[in-house]
């Protein structure tokens, strides 16, 4: 098992966890835009058992009745998500130290992708979740 590390930008707050199996993806969503303040945002998904905060708390918040959002309560940084019952976790690939090896596969509510936001891939796309979200 390779274990990822990755940290808010102030440092506070550190995890790591196993990417074996990840779900990666971008998310158009409104609310992901507004939590991140970017224009998009970009997800690795794994069972909250292969996840685990090694430093620091983070704070919660609960942006909709199926997601709860963490972030550093010392830097604002965005970090995770979590469903409800914490079955689970949503990373933010940009907290991640080292991301290159979990490139997305998908775009989510591309419903809600701002205009001028344009990436050249082929990937798949899809109104709403991914197939693989509840
Ligand atoms: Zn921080
Ligand atoms: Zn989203």
């Amino acid at each position: 098992m390779v274990m990822l590390t990755g940290q808010c930008l102030c440092g506070a707050l550190r995890f790591h966890f196993d990417p074996k199996g990840a779900n990666t993806d971008y998310c158009h969503c409104k609310m992901c835009q507004r939590w991140s303040g970017a224009p998009v945002t970009a997800w690795a998904g794994v069972p909250a058992d292969q996840f685990e905060i090694l430093k620091g708390t983070a704070k919660a918040y609960r942006s909709s009745p199926r997601g709860i959002r963490h972030f550093c309560a010392e830097c604002g940084s965005t970090v995770f998500m979590t469903d409800p019952e914490g079955a689970q976790i949503g990373i933010m690939l940009g907290a991640v130290d080292n991301p290159d090896g979990l490139a997305p596969t998908g775009h989510g509510w591309v419903s809600d992708q701002i205009s001028w936001f344009k990436t050249d891939d082929h990937l798949p796309r899809w109104e709403r979740d991914a197939p693989y979200d509840h």
